[in-house]
């Protein structure tokens, strides 16, 4: 099993951005229901002074973090809800014999030869070893090309393959080109600053992980001193290969990331990789041009090859091998993997369920075919409607506001708006399914079906250079409770996943629900001019289309923000990155108040009544700290602190509140009240 992440595939694109999922919006005439869960909230919190722990405190409270998460909230609920469905579904697919579609042949085998932990018992490490002997094989570095042209998938827990990564993406120039690109990778902890942060608390971490790859290393039989050097073998190797990756804030500016070169340049940077043998044995053998996105990387990467002896390379690369495949192989390689990145990393109490695993595998290697069976049953064409209705209303608010806007010219804003309606709204799932028909899926062959799911989709990505764009595709899966803006499509992206109960009824009162729903949809549309996206065009090419003068004024208002979030605490003394999380909190404040501007626009010939004791204006506001409530682990909140372009849900939610004049009149509060912000900031 492979823990595949939509982070990462979402960072790569560097402007593509993850984004909360939603609750939703639909106007009912008959006798409205809030939404709003009252249960959830702590009255005895004035509003005005801690908001989310006013709409949040009840929540908090009643939903301790379960032992298999590592945080818990509304989506999370709703994320597990969904994995209930769609285990249904799988098992159904598994039990039929006669008859069944193609589709459910795949997705029930698929899942069942990943339930079947006897045979994988059985098995042990035996499916392992082509692998490590074709490593043991190796005669000298200049092989590394041809091993590692098979080794670079499947992602490991935090995406990166071994040395680095390959794949297709479209050129930032040319948005209608489809070219191949090189990536930092190589590495087993979740960013480059875990190599090299020297606190106590990093300090410890790094030992655990020592530790763990010496584990593993047993595991595969090692003796124990060997694995304990193998440990630091591996350690220094990709220290050294971190040295080389670009931040995670340098990598948020995509002209920072957007090197086109010739495989010949390719060569001369990192000569000691054999790029003709890699090229052709994945297919790429008449390759002229790529994106090298971090050159400074494969320098450091072809220094270190050349500095490192062909028996520790064979250490990392075995370790690579199993840390890869460890998720599919027997239960103590299972909890071996859970014990540091489930536990130590993330502070997850228990193993997940297998179920949950399984399932989550299914999705991730073939969502689209699980995604058709989910979305037969699960979604209506009604919801696909309503979806749609709320998401043009903020559109239109956009609009307004572009035109209103007091510090932008005439220029810019002509631009502005050409790219705003240039935006595909993307409801539900794609237009056509992925065709799997290629891909074998063989009842309990487990490690294999992986194996050939990864080729498939390695393959698959490969298979796009030189053509055209396809407009169609999603970069989520249908049952996901999420949704994405991607700035080279210019499109916003809402799966069928987060139209779902409880989120999505059609009873429910429509301002808590544009509170919510209306923010998310309106977080994405300010994804297409937040600091990364603002600098693509209404095609998706990377160009600037802003006169200097608006430019710098946006950027000063962007600084408001980050300045603003760097202030905030996540846990301990850990502050914000405001640079990391600053379109994330962009978008945040941008699409409440788009939010807001839609369902006042959609309510005005309507006399809104109070409800349940909250104003309408209240319930907005509550909605949208609701959709928000959440515990989580300090582990993980230490992780995503370094990793995770969003900032932690408080401040998502009181860092939005206390910027908008509509929630200090909603809720009366005072200046010089903590959700009272002294230097208002906004940008649009
Ligand atoms: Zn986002």
């Amino acid at each position: 099993m492979k823990s595949k992440s939509f982070f990462f595939f979402f960072f790569f694109l560097a402007a593509v951005i993850l984004a909360p999922a939603f609750a939703f919006a639909q106007n009912s005439s008959a006798s409205p229901q809030p939404v709003l869960d009252v249960s959830a909230m702590d009255a005895t919190v004035d509003p005005c002074v801690d908001f989310y722990a006013y709409s949040c405190g009840g929540w908090m409270k009643n939903n301790p973090i379960p032992p298999d998460q590592s945080s818990w909230s509304t989506y999370g609920k709703l994320g597990d809800e969904n994995l209930a469905q769609l285990r249904g579904i799988l098992e159904d697919a598994a039990k039929a014999k006669a008859a069944r579609s193609p589709v459910d042949q795949k997705i029930g085998d698929y899942y069942a030869s990943c339930m079947d932990e006897t045979a994988i018992e059985k098995l042990g490490t035996k499916p392992l070893m082509p692998e490590l002997e074709r490593i043991a094989r190796l005669k000298s570095k200049e092989g590394l090309a041809e091993y590692v042209s098979t080794a670079q998938f499947p992602p490991s827990s935090f995406g990166t393959g071994a040395l680095f990564s390959f794949r297709s993406g479209q050129d930032f120039k040319d948005s209608t080109q489809v070219i191949a690109e090189a990536d930092q990778g190589g590495l087993g902890l979740p960013d480059r600053d875990y190599y090299f942060k020297d606190d106590d608390k990093s300090i410890e971490l790094r030992k655990a992980y020592v530790a763990h790859v010496a584990k593993i290393f047993e595991l595969l039989g090692d003796q124990p001193a060997d694995a304990a050097a193998e440990g630091a073998t591996v350690l220094r190797i990709e220290t050294a290969l971190a040295e080389g990756h670009m931040t995670r804030v340098d990598r948020r500016d995509p002209p920072k990331i957007y090197h086109k070169m010739t495989v010949a340049e390719l060569e001369k940077l990192a000569p000691g990789f054999r790029w003709n043998v890699y090229l052709k044995k994945i297919g790429l053998g008449k390759l002229t041009g790529l994106d090298v996105t971090v050159p400074e990387y494969f320098r450091a990467m072809n220094a270190e090859i050349e500095k490192e002896s062909l028996s520790d390379w064979k250490t990392y690369l075995r370790w690579y091998a199993a840390h890869n495949a460890a998720t599919d192989l027997t239960a103590a390689f299972v909890k071996e993997q859970f014990n540091f990145y489930g536990k130590t990393l993330r502070g997850q109490q228990e193993l997940t369920p297998r179920w949950k695993r399984c399932t989550n595998d299914v999705d991730g290697d073939i969502g689209e075919a699980l995604g058709q069976a989910y979305v037969a049953k699960y979604f209506s064409p009604d919801a696909k409607q309503a979806a749609l209705k709320v998401v043009q209303e903020i559109e239109a608010a956009m609009q307004s506001e572009i035109q209103a806007l007091p510090w932008m010219g005439a220029d810019t804003k002509e631009q502005a708006l050409t790219k705003l309606h240039a935006i595909a709204n993307k409801i539900g799932y794609p237009g056509q399914w992925r065709d799997y028909s290629d891909l074998k899926v063989v009842r309990g062959d487990q490690i294999g079906n992986s194996e050939r799911a990864s080729w498939f989709e390695f393959r698959r990505q490969l298979g796009k250079i030189g053509k055209p764009v396809n407009r169609d595709e999603w970069g989520m899966t249908p049952p996901t409770v999420n949704a994405y803006y991607d700035p080279q499509k210019n499109d916003i992206n809402f799966p069928a996943g987060i139209l779902q109960p409880p989120l999505f009824s059609a009873k429910s009162d429509a301002a808590p629900n544009y509170g919510n729903t209306g923010a998310t949809m309106g977080h994405e549309l300010t994804h297409a001019f937040d600091d990364e996206g603002s600098q693509f065009d209404a095609q998706g090419n990377l160009r600037m289309w802003w006169t200097e003068a608006d430019r710098k004024e946006f950027e000063q208002r962007a600084q408001c923000v980050i300045d603003q979030y760097s202030g905030y605490t996540i846990v301990d003394d850990i502050k914000i990155n405001g640079k990391l999380t600053n379109g994330e909190d962009l978008a945040d404040l941008g699409g409440t108040l788009l939010a807001y501007l839609a369902w006042k626009e959609d309510t005005k010939s309507q006399k809104l009544e109070s409800m349940e004791g909250f104003t309408p204006e209240q319930r907005f506001f509550i909605g949208y700290g609701q959709s928000w409530c959440a515990n989580e682990r300090d582990e993980n909140l230490r992780l995503r602190a370094t990793v995770d372009p969003h900032s932690p849900d408080k401040h998502r939610t009181n860092g939005v509140v206390s910027n908008m004049p509509e929630f200090r009149d909603a809720f009366h509060c005072k200046v010089g009240q903590p959700m009272v912000r002294e230097k208002v900031c906004r940008v649009w």
